[in-house]
């Protein structure tokens, strides 16, 4: 398209071999060839392409790295991609103010690791921290294994800087925890999957790092033993700063087709637990835990170094690459249900049929269901299959996607299945904060 030619500040890709790429994310989905990418380098820049996408009518599709599994970044009809891998911006950390500023071009093992170069934590930890860019990990609100001590991506922001409709970059918040002038507009942006506007930057807040950790290998001899075990460490005062698990199925399919480390893991299920407060490798406390956990292990591991620590966490790193490599048509699911509801869940999987395996983030109640045999099923019947899965998870009090977000993928159902009231204030919303609709059309809602 040759009006973006006059944007200030900005690279231009419009060779049909260069956008190829852009019609992707980590979904399953492939999106329209886009009329152009634009990586944008300055606010005269967003302005222009504001004014030009209202002027001419194409929508704006914000891309951090590309590593999303709904399909939000992947483009619609007639949408312009707009890179932020080129906005420019500094790291800066304040252990004053527990805060660090970043652009949302940063990746965030970059942000992740300035906060480390302090001595402070930040603690969301998607699995694709190693790719993702932070703009992307504020867009999905991502979360990972941490979540279910810290919470996710929202809980550590305290200001959003974001492009708006009106083609200027907006502040949101500030830096402190305590801001409650009116309600919290940031925190509107995040999680906005990009349909309100587009996110440059972001303070985040930190907090001290921790200096140990117990990391745990549970084998189960009995897979059910692990479901209420959650529950009933928090009901003890226990609180794992990540709780993941293994069900039978992918642990069969780890043993039987994975990586040599993979091949040796013990038990019916698995989990690995990790405590990260200050005293957690004292023996009051381990004593404590072991009675917890003894009557339901079958042998238990405690990492006493780093090596062996991140060892234990390798096996669960490379799960969700190794199952996409060997099923490239699988689908994953990210459902929630309480953490009280994972037995009452899991049997309404069983009694559902269909074959899938699980594993994730049990300590939260976030389990990525995989159907792996998704490319050789029937496209009506895997459509009703999910939706039985997320109606399953609704009815127990949980939701349709914990971490990923409804993007493209998601939308029907997340149509289908939410409170009406939800979506018509959803759709007030939008119309309200991006009139023109050009912010990521046909997402979401
Ligand atoms: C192996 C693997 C493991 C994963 N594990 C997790 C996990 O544990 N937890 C989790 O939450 N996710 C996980 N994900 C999904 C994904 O990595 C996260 O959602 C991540 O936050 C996306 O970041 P990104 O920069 O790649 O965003 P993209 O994929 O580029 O974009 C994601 C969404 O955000 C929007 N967006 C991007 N940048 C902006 C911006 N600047 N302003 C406004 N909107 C924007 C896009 O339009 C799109 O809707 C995983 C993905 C992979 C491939």
């Amino acid at each position: 398209m040759d009006l973006l030619r006059s944007l200030p500040d900005t690279t231009l890709l419009t060779e049909l071999d260069a956008l190829e790429p852009f019609r992707h994310d980590e979904s399953h989905l492939v999106g329209h060839v886009p009329l152009g990418v634009v990586r944008p380098r300055s606010a005269a820049a967003l302005r222009e392409l504001v004014r030009l996408a209202k002027a001419e009518g194409f929508g704006l599709v914000p891309r951090g790295a590309g590593t999303g599994k709904a399909g939000g970044c992947v483009p619609t009809a007639r949408t312009v991609v707009v890179d932020f891998s080129a906005w420019p911006g500094d790291l800066n950390v304040s252990s004053q103010d527990l805060a660090l500023t970043a652009p949302a071009s940063a990746l965030l093992r970059d942000v992740k690791a300035a906060a480390i170069a302090e001595g402070l934590f930040y603690p969301p930890d998607p699995n694709s921290w190693e790719s993702c860019a932070l703009g992307g990990t504020l867009a999905t609100n991502a979360g990972g294994p941490n979540a279910c001590k810290y919470g996710m991506t929202r809980h550590w922001v305290l200001s959003v800087d974001a492009l708006l409709e009106d083609g200027g970059i907006h502040t949101f918040g500030i830096s402190s925890v305590k801001s409650n002038a009116g309600p919290a507009l940031g925190q509107l942006l995040i999680g906005s999957e990009g349909i309100f506007g587009l996110i440059v930057g972001a303070t985040l807040r930190l907090t001290p790092l921790p200096r140990e950790y117990a990391t745990l290998l549970l084998p189960v001899a009995r897979w059910e033993d692990l479901l209420d075990l959650p529950g009933r460490l928090c009901g003890a005062g226990y609180l794992p700063s990540a709780f993941e698990f293994f069900d039978p199925a992918v642990l069969a399919e780890l043993r039987a087709h994975g990586p040599e480390e993979a091949r040796r893991l013990p038990g019916e299920a698995l989990a690995i637990l990790e405590f990260d407060e200050r005293g957690c490798t004292s023996e009051p406390f381990l004593e404590g835990l072991l009675d917890l956990l003894g009557p339901v292990a079958d042998g238990l591991e405690i990492a006493s170094d780093e090596r062996q620590r991140k060892g234990i966490w390798a096996v669960r790193r490379m799960t969700s690459a190794f199952l996409k490599e060997r099923h490239p048509k699988k689908v994953s699911e990210d459902i929630v249900v309480p953490r009280s509801r994972l037995r009452e869940f899991f049997a309404g999987l069983d009694r559902l049929g269909f074959p899938s395996v699980s594993y994730g983030h049990l300590g939260d109640g976030n389990l990525h269901v995989n159907l792996l045999a998704a490319g050789e099923t029937d496209p009506a019947l895997l459509e009703r299959q999910l939706m039985d899965l997320f109606r399953l998870a609704t009815s127990l009090g949980g939701t349709l996607s914990g971490e990923h977000g409804i993007g493209l993928a998601k939308r029907d159902a997340f149509l289908a299945l939410s409170d009406p009231a939800h979506i018509q204030t959803l759709r007030a919303l939008k119309r309200a904060m991006d009139p023109a609709g050009i912010f990521n059309p046909g997402k979401v809602i």
